[in-house]
């Protein structure tokens, strides 16, 4: 089961077509095949055929990118992500972040819509096909309609991979900050900042009240990127 791709094969050999010049400019984008999921998969003794599902968080050009190495797997997301990359489409931002061409190749969607139990008081959507009860979607909206982040429970202890619900670790403090930067970005990003702001006060108290229960963490803090790199797989 992979989490969410990031760049693909194709989007290093064919950016140009594949990514919008807006965002390849502004976010300095260097693209290295090594870093592809898959060549990092490869690299742990896996091939593609090996990934059988991929959850994503949401369908944004650096979060789905690599879905078209995977031809075999089932891809798990919500059903509001998918409509907002399709007939939702519109305007500057949208047409720039979803980039179809990444998507398009006869993909086994599975979409959900969020209902039952919840997760820490959270809204959640379970029963994932295929999937163990200890992955589950965790609606996250306001960086986009769908996104969600993904827990994963593994030996009794829960990981939350919210995505882009923040960017910088330091939004789960008390006190949060982050560069200017990348306040800007997101603002620019979100597409519900009242929703966006409510999430990511929510996943705030959850860090403060969860403290050593639950393993927090988002798609683009290399500090946490760190912290699990140095993990045992
Ligand atoms: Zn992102």
């Amino acid at each position: 089961v992979l989490i969410d791709t990031g760049f693909g094969l194709r989007d290093v050999r064919h950016a140009r077509q594949r990514l919008s010049r807006f965002f390849r400019t502004l976010n300095g984008i260097r693209l290295d095949e090594a870093e592809t999921a898959l060549r990092q998969i490869e690299r742990l003794g896996f091939s593609a055929g090996d990934v059988r599902h991929i959850v994503l968080t949401h369908l944004d050009f650096d979060h789905a990118g690599g879905v078209e190495d995977f031809p075999g797997a089932a891809v798990h997301l919500l059903e509001a992500e998918w409509q907002a990359a399709t007939a939702g489409r519109h305007g500057f931002i949208a047409t720039r972040r979803y980039r179809p061409a990444q998507w398009d190749a006869g993909i086994d969607w599975r979409r959900y819509r969020p209902g039952g139990e919840g997760w820490f008081g959270f809204d959640a959507a379970r029963g994932l096909d295929g999937l163990p009860p200890e992955i589950l979607l965790v609606p996250l909206p306001g960086h986009t309609p769908g996104h969600c982040g993904v827990a994963v429970r593994a030996n009794g202890d829960w990981r939350l991979l919210a995505g882009d619900a923040y960017f910088d670790l330091r939004e789960m403090q008390p006190n949060p900050r982050c560069t200017p930067g990348l306040r800007l970005y997101q603002r620019m990003m979100e597409t519900d900042r009242t929703a966006r702001l409510a999430n990511q006060a929510r996943l705030r108290a959850l860090a403060r009240a969860e403290t050593g229960a639950i393993d927090l963490f988002c798609s683009h803090d290399a500090t946490e990127l760190l912290r699990h790199a140095a993990a045992p797989a």
